[in-house]
This record gives C-alpha cells, sequence and structure tokens, in this order.
C-alpha cells in the first residue's frame, strides 16, 4: 500500500504540487490525469525520491521512506518506469535485464511476487526476441517494454508509471495497460500518471485529476466507466 499525506514539492521556491493525499492500496491502480505542466512528473519523481518533498509523507506498508535517495526508496520496493524510458543506446536488452535484476533481500519485506528475468521475458516475449538489439535498435514499444522490465527486476510492490503510452502506437498502448491490469492482479500497487483518461479510465480502480498541481477531482474508475462527464469537465474537454 502507498499513502501520501499532504504530499507537497516545487522548484526554486515555487510550488508545483500542492498538499496531496493519495492511497493506493496493493493490487490496485490509480490513475493521476491532467494536461502537461499539471504536475504528475513531479508527483511521481517525489515519491520515487528524486525531488525532495516539501512537506508531507510518502508511506510504504507503513514505514516512511519521505526524502529518502532514490536507489533507497527503489530498494524499499518502489520501482519507477520513468517518462521518455531512459534506456540505454549502447546496452542490449540482455544486458539491462542483467544489470537491473535485483533478487529481495533475504529477510527483507515481503514482495507480491519475485520477478527474474526469465519471468519477465514470459510476461514480455518480444524482449526476448531482441534480447541481442541495443537499446538504440528498438521501437518505442519495445523500449517501453524494457523500461517496464528494469522495474519489475527489482520485484516492487509499488510501480510508479510516468506516461507509459506516450508515443505509442493505439494497439501498443491498449497491450501497455492489459500489462498494468496484470500487474496490479499479482498484487502490485499501481500508480499511473496520463495527459489522456482514455486508457486509464479502464483500468483505474480510482482516478485523480491535477490542475496546476491541485487536485480537482477523485472519482472511483466504476463510476468514470459509467458516466465520464465530471471527468471530462474536471480536464475541460469537450
Ligand atoms: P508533462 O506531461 O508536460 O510532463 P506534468 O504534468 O508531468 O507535465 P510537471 O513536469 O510535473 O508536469 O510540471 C509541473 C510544473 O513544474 C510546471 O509548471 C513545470 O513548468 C514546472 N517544472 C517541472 N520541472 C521543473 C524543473 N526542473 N525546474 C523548474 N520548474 C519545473
Amino acid at each position: 500500500m502507498l499513502e501520501l499525506t499532504g504530499l507537497t514539492a516545487g522548484y526554486d521556491g515555487g510550488t508545483a504540487l500542492h498538499p496531496l493525499d493519495l492511497s493506493v492500496p496493493a493490487g490496485s491502480v490509480h490513475a493521476v490525469v491532467g494536461h502537461n505542466g499539471a504536475g504528475k512528473t513531479t508527483l511521481v519523481h517525489t515519491v520515487a525520491g528524486l525531488i525532495r518533498p516539501s512537506a508531507g509523507t510518502v508511506r510504504l506498508d507503513g514505514r516512511d521512506v519521505t526524502g529518502l535517495p532514490a536507489h533507497r526508496v527503489a530498494r524499499a520496493g518502489i520501482g519507477l518506469v520513468p517518462q521518455g524510458r531512459r534506456v540505454f543506446a549502447g546496452l542490449t536488452v540482455a544486458e539491462h535485464l542483467r544489470l537491473s535484476y535485483r533478487p529481495p533481500r533475504r529477510g527483507g519485506p515481503a514482495r507480491p511476487s519475485e520477478w527474474t528475468p526469465a519471468r519477465v521475458l514470459e510476461l514480455l516475449p518480444r524482449l526476448g526476441e531482441r534480447r541481442d538489439n541495443r537499446g538504440t535498435d528498438l521501437s518505442g514499444g519495445e523500449q517501453q517494454m524494457l523500461a517496464l522490465a528494469r522495474a519489475l527486476l527489482g520485484s516492487p510492490r509499488v510501480l510508479l508509471l510516468d506516461e507509459p503510452s506516450e508515443g505509442l502506437a493505439p494497439v501498443l498502448v491498449r497491450q501497455v495497460h492489459e500489462l498494468v491490469t496484470t500487474l496490479a492482479d499479482e498484487g502490485i500497487a499501481v500508480l499511473l500518471v496520463s495527459p489522456s483518461p482514455a486508457r486509464a479510465v479502464e483500468c483505474a480502480r480510482t482516478l485523480t485529476v491535477l490542475t496546476s498541481g491541485r487536485m480537482t477531482l477523485r472519482i472511483a474508475g466504476e463510476e468514470a466507466r459509467t458516466d465520464a462527464s465530471a471527468l471530462h469537465a474536471a480536464l475541460e474537454l469537450t
């Protein structure tokens, strides 16, 4: 379970994320939607330990991980799939997988499930076909799968996905959201941020709309699937 309480962050004295409360139970997807500049990446980076919050707390299964450096947040069980994928141009898929594999520590907190390179390749068989290809040789969709694979290899309890559909063809966007549902079914708590509510609505148990760094709507996925008007109004979609 990921729990944010009054989480606040910004840059150079300006506030990009106003106090936000949000929780993502294990086995569920929480989608945060908002236009460019709404504060989505700021939120994800603050949870991941890349930005120090100016106030508030981040708790992982009750443990306070606020303000820990990114590598310790990752080790605690929060995996990040960053916007733009950030795969290494010169490394092959197999090398990425080998370097990213972090078996859970013995005696450490329980993980929903343990991910090995072999298991990741079962979930993402396309990466197996491309195992000897370098980062630069991969399509956008393959890079997205690799970014997801890297995060999974830390056997996360929480997965942060920053705009995973960006630049992907519709068929791949659907595949990414199906994968997100599969991972939540495995017991992972997924926080997904996206500029578009379309696919997020389909897989999210709860959605939050951010506007200029503030929450302007929180709605159950089921309600938004039945009637998207409140969601569209908050996003000012016509
Ligand atoms: P996008 O979809 O464009 O990434 P976003 O919803 O993720 O948008 P953020 O990137 O979190 O939004 O940006 C929120 C606000 O913080 C914006 O006003 C942005 O200009 C500002 N901001 C983001 N990164 C920085 C930075 N490194 N330095 C200063 N201001 C920043």
